[in-house]
């Protein structure tokens, strides 16, 4: 089986299964009322042991604050009007248990979903939660997750959304395969953040691989064997070595510079998702954060997160970065990227939708939690704050604008902060890159986000397997683009970076390096690549070659000769 390599490397192991299946409702009436409440206790203490787990594991994974969550399940699950409720379904409609329980929490869900006020309304989420907890325990079936794995596996899934991954155990995860998906979906990036191999977009898979099968994932060739023979595990595993052998020379270069052999250097950060990903960043010798995803602390969590939860999150990043800079990107949500605990309206295009910096624009109440969490946060670390999907000049005034009105009123609540924070935006829609001479006078830098910068130049889904072929970010009109904006920037004297995925492909890091971009920002893993293939080469080598790619006319033509220069250079 095919599909698109997602993050590098070799994986064995066993398959799981991983398909969040619905429990099937028997809608026959019955007068066994015992027997239909005798089920609904045993699924009760199921569920209450099961609770009981995940707060005594929570506290000690995800501190006090998370594992509140799931105390609140519990008090839900104890909630004496849901038993009546159930209980009169079941003694007066004659329904099954399964019908009543599911019923008596819709009921609930929609009763709190109907109040006017915002914290109690996403409680909807939770109660649904226990509901399809309980109700697994008393079908008897096992419910599943990807966050208490019992051996370590190699997770088969339709799709995961963010807080999939973003929840999973990665000491059991090995690798992970996904019908869906292309390779900026944002499992993908969580993948290489987290550095398991993964393949997406396989198509059909979850009907030809059986639960326990023993799996290859060759995630350098984008192949999957299954139940391989004992020569393809012996060749594979010796892959497998080998990667890791190589993985161990680059580690090496972690304090050198990342410095072409004439001289020139680049600053070589790492993006992040959560606090977790730190480990990988500073194993990596990462120079700084040059984006940190702050969708993931509120896709991790049950409801809004709050100024203070927000703030512990930016301090301890900042903290352990020790005065390197620090870029944290406001909420980037919409998209491919949904929260648990919040309706987004249906949309017939959510990448052209309300997400990102429109969504905060709408909703000052949930950006200016996050502002000032960032600035309270800025006085224990060098933080600076960066701002997605900008398309105007207008958003850019208007964000200032809040962050002024959140710098007031911490001085006249006499809270510290850096009154010198760079505010900078990413530039990953076409109009900013029109816009970028003009945008580079109001703002510190540039971030350029090449995943979206792609598509929307493109206009190609980055997450869309089908066209997945057409989404090419060696296109000479995205090359364009990325190198207007680059000499915008430096015209008007601020920097760009890039945290887009393309910072991270070494065919593309000799041209933006001669294109003269001051910082790259990736996975923590790719940053000994990179530095390695710039380590290797000389600034007017390079200069030389854009010139030729610059004249191309056709990214295969761009790619093929790339391709050569980078199998020359690495040989
Ligand atoms: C990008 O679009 O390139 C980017 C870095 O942002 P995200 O991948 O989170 O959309
Ligand atoms: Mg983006």
């Amino acid at each position: 089986m095919n599909g698109i390599v997602a993050s590098k490397g070799i994986a064995i192991g066993k398959a799981y299964l991983y398909t969040q299946n619905e429990i099937e409702m028997d809608m026959t009436l019955t007068d066994d009322v015992e027997q239909e409440i005798n089920k609904y206790n045993t699924g009760k203490e199921k569920t209450r042991v099961q609770l009981t787990e995940i707060i005594n594991k929570a506290v000690k994974t995800l501190g006090e604050d998370k594992a509140m969550v799931f105390e609140a399940h519990l008090t839900m699950l104890d909630d004496p009007t849901l038993e009546e409720n159930v209980i009169n379904k079941v003694k007066e409609h004659k329904q099954r248990i399964e019908v009543a329980v599911s019923q008596a929490i819709e009921e609930i869900a929609a009763i709190f979903e109907s109040l006017d006020d915002e914290y109690m309304r996403e409680r909807a989420a939770d109660v649904r939660d226990v509901g399809k907890r309980l109700l697994f325990n008393i079908a008897g079936i096992k419910m599943q997750s990807l966050d208490s794995l019992e051996e370590e596996v190699i997770v088969i899934a339709n799709d995961l959304v963010p807080s999939d991954t973003a929840t999973m155990d990665v000491q059991k995860v090995l690798g992970f395969i996904t019908e869906v998906g292309g390779k900026t979906s944002h499992t993908a990036i969580m993948a290489r953040t987290l550095e398991i191999p993964a393949i997406v977009g396989t198509g059909t898979c979850l009907s030809e691989i059986r639960d326990g099968d023993i799996i290859i994932i060759n995630a350098i060739e984008g192949e999957v064997i299954i139940n391989p023979t004992d020569e393809e595990l012996k060749k594979y595993e010796n892959i497998k070595q080998k990667i890791l052998a190589d993985k161990k020379k680059l580690e090496l270069l972690k304090d050198l510079p990342a410095e072409t052999t004439d001289g020139y250097s680049v600053q070589l950060f790492a993006n992040i998702g959560t606090v977790k990903d730190m480990n990988g960043v500073l194993r990596n010798g990462a120079e700084g954060i040059g984006l940190y995803r702050t969708e993931f602390i509120y896709m991790d969590s049950n409801n809004f997160p709050s100024e203070d939860e927000q703030f512990e999150h930016y301090k301890t990043v900042g903290e352990m970065m020790e005065g390197k800079e620090v870029i944290i990107r406001t909420l980037d949500i919409g998209g491919d990227k949904g929260l648990p605990y919040f309706k987004f309206q249906e949309e017939l295009n959510p990448f052209l939708g309300w997400r990102a910096v429109r969504m905060c624009l709408d909703r000052k109440d949930i950006f200016k939690t996050q502002l000032r969490a960032i600035l309270r946060a800025s006085k224990y670390g060098n933080l600076s704050m960066m701002i997605p999907m900008i398309i105007s000049i207008e958003e850019i005034e208007k964000v200032k604008a809040i962050i002024e009105e959140c710098k007031k009123e911490l001085r006249a609540e006499k809270i510290p902060f850096d009154e010198q924070i760079k505010v900078g935006i990413m530039i990953e829609t076409p109009s900013a890159v029109m816009m970028a001479d003009k945008m580079a006078k109001e703002v510190d830098f540039f971030s350029i986000g090449t995943n979206d910068l792609t598509q929307y130049t493109l206009a190609v889904d980055r997450g869309n397997e089908a066209i997945s072929k057409l989404y090419e970010s060696f296109h000479p009109a995205v090359l364009r683009s990325i190198k207007m904006v680059i000499d915008a920037s430096h015209t008007a004297g601020i920097p760009t970076g890039m945290c887009g995925e393309f910072a991270s492909d070494e065919r593309a890091v000799l041209l933006l390096l001669a294109m003269g971009l001051d910082e790259f920002s990736m996975s923590a893993s790719s940053i000994p690549i990179v530095k390695n293939i710039i380590r290797k080469v000389t600034m007017s080598q390079i200069k030389e070659i854009l010139e030729y790619v610059m004249e191309l006319n056709t990214s295969e033509q761009i790619i093929k000769y790339m391709d050569n220069i980078v199998l020359e250079l690495l040989n």
